[in-house]
């Protein structure tokens, strides 16, 4: 018997650690393609915490010998980390599942695999195993840390592999990171949500907050800040409530702090901030660390007292614009975006112009605008829900055109000044073209040489159309 297959043999009668696993996966992979590299196509639906999820998970893969591509030909391993928050983004997922069969007809050995929100659903995972039977591999979001153990399980042939663990005791660490930007790092602070906002899913999908120790999180800071990063965002469902009963006393205001003061050229962004727990203590960190960026999204969803309270947000549009204005007072020059939702259920036309009314009075920088969409298992999905979506739509489209009024405006009065910008990418056009981003998250497009990807620049913005801000390179 070769020492593989006794591995394989044993594996059967014990458990192995994720690195173990990881081997034997390795060592199944190279049986597999004694020529090459096996390739991986991991593609993110979704929010940033999907992305860092994605990090790691193309950590681990990495460390099993896989290489990877951005297209699904190219494959050996086509992975989908998804998306639970609205309708639109499974019916997507669900659409490129579908448009996968034909390619795995064709590449009987190619791997399929969904994780990620969507997957920890119970109906989703059902459907995939009933209606998908080409897909090899689904996992949850609890089981992120065992890609090697179900990894393996799937090489080693044989059955579908499904694991949708129901809980997560602690944040899983030490989890290898293959990042997507040497500049631009996602770092996961803490996991999961406790507030059960009415129309959404994540805490169910996502299961109880779980805060990383402050260690974990100041030793990822490190290596990060040591690897060249110049931003570094701070992810969590509700930051704000990080370290929240734990022993080490460490909360978000201090553990911002701790990172600010860490050596090194690079801003520190976070989201999201949750209104409820938004702090005066934050807000004066906050602009007391000179490396947090002049940027604060803080989503209001509504800004009508009744949708507020069946939506369980915990604040009043008072509270809220009290928040604003003391956030404005200790930071001047801060930039505010948030998130909003049209049409839940029960909202009157009258109730979602008090949302209207909330973004003329702030006037934010950007907004993230969602139409209403049903979530299985949530108390809002269980609402009366009269207003016909078109009439939603109509609404949306009202409101879409008073935030890009409000952008206008706001994009002329920066005309004639300089920014400091990370410069990210060329812009899609080329050209020479480069774009950066302000520490208060807004886009400006300039010529430059694409070597200041990945620097600062001083810009100067001499362009505003609408709500597109165009510059020249400043001294
Ligand atoms: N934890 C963050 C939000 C995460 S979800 C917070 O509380 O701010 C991102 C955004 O998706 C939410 O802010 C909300 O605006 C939107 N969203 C969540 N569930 C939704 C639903 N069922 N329908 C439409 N939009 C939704
Ligand atoms: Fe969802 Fe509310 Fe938790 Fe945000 S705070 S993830 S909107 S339940």
């Amino acid at each position: 018997m070769s020492a593989l297959k006794y591995e394989i043999a044993r594996d059967l009668a014990r458990t192995h650690t994720q690195t173990e696993y990881t081997e034997l996966s390795r060592a199944l992979l190279a049986e597999r393609y004694p020529l090459r590299q096996p390739k991986a196509f991991v593609h993110t639906y979704g929010c940033q915490g999907n992305v860092a999820d994605s990090e790691r998970i193309k950590g681990m893969l990495s460390a099993m010998g896989y290489a990877f591509t951005e297209t699904s030909e190219e494959a050996d391993l086509v992975l989908f980390n998804t998306c639970a928050v609205r309708e639109h983004a499974e019916d997507r997922v669900f659409g490129n599942v579908g448009a996968l069969k034909p390619l795995k007809a064709e590449k009987k050995d190619m791997i399929i695999a969904l994780c990620g929100c969507m997957m920890q659903q119970p109906h989703v995972a059902e459907r995939i195993k009933q209606s998908y039977p080409f897909v090899n591999l689904v996992f949850g979001t609890f089981a992120i840390h065992r890609v090697p153990e179900l990894m393996y399980r799937v090489l080693r042939g044989g059955k579908r592999v499904f694991e949708i663990a129901e809980t997560q005791e602690a944040a899983p660490e030490g989890l290898p990171v293959k990042r997507d930007s040497l500049f631009k790092a996602w770092l996961p602070i803490m996991y999961g949500c406790n507030n059960f906002c009415s129309y959404c899913v994540v805490p169910y999908v996502r299961g109880r907050e779980r805060s990383r120790a402050p260690e974990a999180v100041l030793a990822e800071a490190k290596e990060i800040i040591a690897g060249g990063a110049k931003e570094i965002t701070l992810l969590g469902q509700n930051v704000n409530s990080y370290g929240k009963n734990a022993e080490h006393g460490v909360n978000f205001p201090k553990l911002m702090k701790m990172i600010n003061d860490l050596p090194g050229d690079f801003r520190i962004r976070f989201m999201t901030s949750h209104p409820k727990d938004c702090t005066k203590e934050l807000l004066d960190t906050m602009a007391a660390c000179e490396k947090a960026d002049r940027h604060l999204h803080l989503p209001f969803q509504s800004g009508n007292d009744r949708v507020l309270k069946e939506m369980n947000r915990g604040y009043t549009r008072k509270a809220y614009l009290e928040l604003i204005r003391y956030a404005r007072r200790v930071m001047p020059d801060l930039s505010i975006t948030s998130d909003i939702i049209v049409g839940f259920p029960g909202e009157t036309y009258e109730e979602f112009r008090d949302t209207v009314s909330l973004i003329e009075e702030v006037k934010f920088t950007s907004l993230f605008t969602f139409i209403y969409s049903p979530r299985v298992g949530t108390r809002a999905a269980a609402m009366p829900d009269p207003v016909p979506y078109s009439e939603k739509s109509r609404w949306f489209s009202e409101l879409l055109k008073v935030q890009e009024g409000i952008a206008a405006e706001r994009c002329a009065h920066m005309l004639g000044n300089t920014y400091e910008v990370l410069v990210e990418n060329e812009t899609k056009e080329g050209c020479g073209m480069l774009t950066g981003r302000t520490g208060g998250n807004i886009n400006i497009d300039f010529p430059g040489d694409k070597l200041l990807i990945g620097t600062f620049c001083r810009v100067k913005v001499t362009g505003a159309k609408n709500w597109l801000l165009t510059g020249e390179l400043s001294d």
